[in-house]
This record gives C-alpha cells, sequence and structure tokens, in this order.
C-alpha cells in the first residue's frame, strides 16, 4: 500500500483488507450534524420554558451556552472532536441530560428532557435526514480501485446498521463492502474488541488491515487492535480534526494507491 506514493505498512504482510470509519470518513456529514446540533439546543430549550415557566431568562441563557460546549457546536459547524462528531446517540443524551441537571433539574426529570428532545429530532439524522450525506471527494475512485485489485472493505462505525446500508448503498459503493460492525454490534467502537470482531467477520486476521478514521478514537483503537496501517482523515470537516501527529494523514483520497 502506498501513501502519496511512498509504502506503508509491513512489507512482509500484504494488506488485505480496508476498515473505513463512516462519519467524516466516508462521508461528510457535518452539515447534517451541525442542523442536528442545533435541534437539540432549540427543542431543550423549548421544553424548558414549557416544564418550567418559572425558570430565569439567564438560566435559560445559561442552558443554551451549556448545551452549546457540551455538543461542540459553534456558528458554521461542530468540533470534529466533540460528542455530536463522535459520540454515540446514548452518550449524547447522557450528555444533554448532565446540562439539564447542571441548570437545576433533578436527575429523573433530565433524563426524561433529554429523551423528549431526542425523540423530536431524531428524524433530523440517519435515515429519512433532510441531509443527505454526500460521499468524500474521490471516494468512489478508491473503493472501486482497492475491489479490483481484490482487497476487502468494511464500515467500522457507532451508526446504526440501517444508517450505514443506507449509506452505501445511496453511494452506489455497497457491493465493494463485505461487512460492517455498527452501533448494534457488541462491543462497540473503540473498543479494540470490535475491530476484532469486524476482521473475524471479514475473514482477515488484523495485522493485514488498515484502518482509516477521522478520530483520535478509532486510530487509537486500531493501534490497539494490532492493526499495521492506520490513517487519519482530515478533509470532512471544516476546521479538521485534532489527530494525534504519530499517526500518518491523508487529506484526499487520492494519496492513498496500492503498490502495482
Ligand atoms: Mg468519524
Amino acid at each position: 500500500m502506498l501513501l502519496r506514493g511512498e509504502p506503508i505498512g509491513p512489507s512482509s504482510q500484504p494488506i488485505q483488507a480496508v476498515l473505513f470509519d463512516k462519519d467524516g470518513t466516508l462521508s461528510v456529514s457535518e452539515p447534517m450534524l451541525h442542523a442536528l446540533a442545533q435541534a437539540r439546543v432549540f427543542h431543550a430549550l423549548r421544553l424548558l420554558q414549557e416544564r418550567h415557566p418559572e425558570m430565569a431568562q439567564e438560566a435559560l441563557a445559561d442552558c443554551d451556552a451549556l448545551l452549546h460546549r457540551a455538543y461542540g457546536l459553534g456558528e458554521d459547524g461542530v468540533d470534529p472532536a466533540g460528542t455530536t462528531a463522535v459520540a454515540s446517540r446514548q452518550h449524547n443524551l447522557i450528555s444533554t441530560a448532565t446540562t439539564l441537571a447542571q441548570v437545576g433539574l433533578g436527575w429523573p426529570e433530565a433524563l426524561s428532557l433529554a429523551e423528549a428532545v431526542f425523540a423530536a429530532t431524531d428524524a433530523l439524522h440517519g435515515l429519512g435526514s433532510a441531509h443527505k450525506p454526500v460521499a468524500t471527494e474521490g471516494l468512489h475512485d478508491l473503493v472501486e480501485h482497492l475491489a479490483a485489485a481484490g482487497l476487502r472493505c468494511a464500515v467500522i462505525s457507532n451508526d446504526e446498521e440501517a444508517g450505514i446500508e443506507a449509506f452505501l448503498r445511496s453511494q452506489g459503493i455497497d457491493q465493494h463492502f463485505q461487512a460492517c460492525w455498527s452501533a448494534e454490534h457488541t462491543p462497540r467502537k473503540p473498543d479494540p474488541g470490535a475491530v476484532h470482531a469486524l476482521c473475524h467477520a471479514l475473514g482477515v486476521p488484523p495485522d493485514a488491515c488498515a484502518l482509516i478514521g477521522d478520530a483520535n478514537s478509532d486510530l487509537r483503537m486500531a493501534r490497539a487492535a494490532g492493526v499495521p496501517v492506520v490513517l487519519g482523515y482530515t478533509a470532512a470537516w471544516s476546521q479538521p480534526p485534532p489527530l494525534d501527529p504519530s499517526f500518518p494523514r491523508l487529506q484526499h483520497w487520492r494519496e492513498l494507491r496500492l503498490a502495482p
């Protein structure tokens, strides 16, 4: 395998499979995540006002600011290392409830309000979302190049399986992916056991795989799982993710090719 024309990975063991993260790696998801985080803030404040008309404006303003920070939500985008970008729905729900507890709600109420916020906004992401995720530039060429050389491809994501499959189908690349590991599988990423289980499903040992992701949690998981080629992908975000510099990076899919 060549990165910008230079060989990477062990010379003894050819790479047989590439494991891709989905959001922020295969797909440009920032516009959808930005809209989702904004909607979660909007509904949290709306429900808080409905259920607590006595709450002071300053407390609502505090809640607004705390939610923005908890979600990594900025004016034009989301923090690529923040909870909206990286964490599962369940973890985002808990961080929402924690924020509501910080402005004075008891935990049972904070949790139930957070659940109502997520129920009101779930339609904005995943299946049926108005923001259709687009593939990152050059992805189709890379996937066809890998498939033509007989490599296997897989997705390792904290999205649900239906969301992963819908994305691959919408891009016409589903036939090139032989397996996926989703939020419904156990253990989930970033547990290195997720990589081992996916490799087992693919029939390829971890030391014959490459893994590419846009979060340190993906990259460190892959290293801990014994994957020899671990690459950070940075092109899907308006603000590049703060990746651990010990991992080589990739700015465009054309930089990755197989040795002839
Ligand atoms: Mg990602």
